[in-house]
């Protein structure tokens, strides 16, 4: 199963994410994630990385592309991966089919969750992330047993330095100007399949799962 999550910020991809790991088995490759890491760790990536995302705008196309890059080309991709947050732009795209036909995979499908805008500000101000393991959470719609602490492992709980009301709509500019345009080149692909995100995290993941299990 070779999984391509598109959405805006706050859409869910991560959340779906989670769920797809655990029933499919298959590694999850988020840009987010490799560049969050990548600034916790201090290296020249990160520090890169981290002018770009506490502005919301999008980290270079050449960075990015060569860390995804990287991350397909390991062993535990070639069976199925799930990428996600990848690719945000036109450049992006056509690097990923190339990386794609090097590697003689084909896209399973490409599952863009759609939320309104109006929706997403409160959703990623809420959103919550485990330290230890990575797991999301929402103080509202998705919450966890005991305040700031991850029910799957006991880790503390934090929020992104950039989920703030501030960068959120900087994000969502990005998105609308550099990702939307992305959806034509996958319906014309005929790989593209639209998901309702304003619905319950369950019902969105039986939609996810009902799209993927139909184009295998
Ligand atoms: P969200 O979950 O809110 O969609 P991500 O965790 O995917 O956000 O990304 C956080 C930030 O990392 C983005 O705002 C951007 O600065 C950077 N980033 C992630 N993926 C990409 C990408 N494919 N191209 C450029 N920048 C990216
Ligand atoms: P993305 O990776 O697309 O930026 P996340 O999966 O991190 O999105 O979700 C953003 C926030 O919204 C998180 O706090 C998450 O718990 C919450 N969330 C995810 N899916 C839903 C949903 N269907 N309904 C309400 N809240 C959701
Ligand atoms: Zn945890």
């Amino acid at each position: 199963m070779y999984i391509l999550l598109m959405g805006p910020p706050g859409a869910g991809k991560g959340t779906q994410a989670e769920r797809l790991i655990e029933e499919y088995k298959i590694p999850h490759i988020s840009t987010g994630d490799m560049f969050r890491a990548a600034v916790k760790q201090g290296t020249e990536l990160g520090k890169e990385a981290k002018r770009y995302m506490d502005a919301g705008g999008l980290v270079p196309d050449a960075v990015t592309i060569g860390i995804v890059r990287e991350g397909l080309a390991k062993p535990e991709c070639a069976k199925g991966f799930i990428l996600d947050g990848f690719p945000r732009t036109d450049e992006q795209a056509v690097a990923l089919d190339d990386i794609l036909n090097g590697l003689g995979i084909k896209m399973t499908g490409v599952i863009n969750i759609v939320v309104p805008d109006a929706d997403l500000v409160s959703r990623v101000t809420g959103r919550r992330i485990c330290k230890n393991c990575g797991a999301t959470y929402h103080v509202i719609y998705n919450p966890s047993k005991v305040d700031g602490v991850c029910d799957k492992c006991g880790g503390t709980l934090y929020q992104r330095d950039d989920d703030k009301e501030e960068t959120v709509k900087n994000r969502l500019n990005a998105y609308h100007s550099q990702t939307v345009p992305l959806i034509e080149y996958y319906k014309q692909k005929g790989v593209y399949e639209e998901i309702n995100g304003k619905q319950d995290i369950d019902k969105v993941y039986a939609d996810v799962k009902s799209a993927l299990e139909s184009r295998m």
